[in-house]
């Protein structure tokens, strides 16, 4: 049950509508909001009724996926296991100094967690009926996100906001890939598949530029992380991690006789987590 009058209200046509009802009455654009054309001067029509091309709205979802994936393997990062030490300290020598902080790595952690806060409150003003999921941590949230919530983003009746976190989304994504965070990660199973994060491309076509959507050339393998995250990650750029469940989802979705294909890669998955 939507209770209408503890939304948030939008205006929309000189009236101040309640989230849910701004929805109904927005009047979406003909072109994908996404700064990302704009610097390649080349206009994607958006969905209907939605802000963004079906490009942009798959890349919203996997640099979620991306975020909940790289957040504690980056944890583990800056404070590495206190597995150190041991032994060293026999005979009372000087104690260790304390391990220098990977800023770089701390920013982008502090930065994934105000962007995915941010994000979650604005998504509670509007939908004061959603449910937090009950672990709400960071990683548990950014999965949440892309579980759940791109459309939210996508066809939110504020054309900027879903501009703005789709940038947010992107350059945290762009930088969670210049920290390589599956470095520490035991490779564990290949899964003879391809990687499924597109991006986009300008090609010239009889002189004028167009925007192809490419599909990424590497491989997808299983991983698991020190900390015991499972994900399936590219061999190509680690950055195209996503949750092994997402992407077995993702899969079965995808695929033309989902079940038998996905069964077989699930049991390759586990047997090589085994
Ligand atoms: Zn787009
Ligand atoms: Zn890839």
């Amino acid at each position: 049950m939507v209770s209408l009058d503890v939304e948030r209200r939008y205006l929309v046509d000189g009236r101040l509508l309640p989230f849910t009802l701004a929805k109904k009455f927005t009047r979406y654009p003909e072109w994908c909001v996404s700064a990302w054309h704009d610097e390649d001067r080349v206009q994607q029509p958006a969905l209907r009724d939605s802000n963004l091309c079906p490009v942009c709205t798959d890349s919203l979802r996997s640099a979620w996926a991306e975020m909940a994936a790289a957040y504690v393997p980056l944890q583990d990062r800056v404070a590495p296991s206190q597995s150190f030490g041991n032994g060293d300290r026999v005979g009372g020598g000087p104690v260790h100094p304390p391990l220098p902080i990977d800023v770089t790595v701390s920013d982008l952690l502090r930065d994934i967690r105000d962007e995915v806060a941010s994000v979650v409150r604005d998504l509670v003003e509007d939908r004061p009926d959603w449910k937090r999921p009950a672990d709400p941590t960071t990683d548990v949230l950014a999965d949440n996100l892309a579980r759940w919530h791109v459309d939210y983003i996508a066809t939110h009746p504020r054309a900027g906001h879903a501009r703005a976190v789709l940038e947010n989304a992107w350059s945290l994504s762009q930088r969670i890939a210049r920290t390589a965070v599956y470095d520490g990660g035991r490779v564990e199973a290949p899964m003879n598949e391809r990687c499924r994060h597109r991006e986009n491309v300008v090609v010239k076509v009889g002189g004028k530029p167009r925007v192809l959507s490419v599909q990424c050339e590497g491989m997808v393998v299983a991983v698991q992380s020190p900390a015991g995250a499972r994900a399936v990650v590219c061999d190509l750029v680690p950055a195209h991690a996503i949750p092994a469940d997402i992407w077995m989802q993702m899969m079965k979705a995808s695929l033309p006789r989902p079940s038998r294909t996905v069964n077989t890669l699930a049991r390759r998955y586990a047997d090589g987590l085994a």
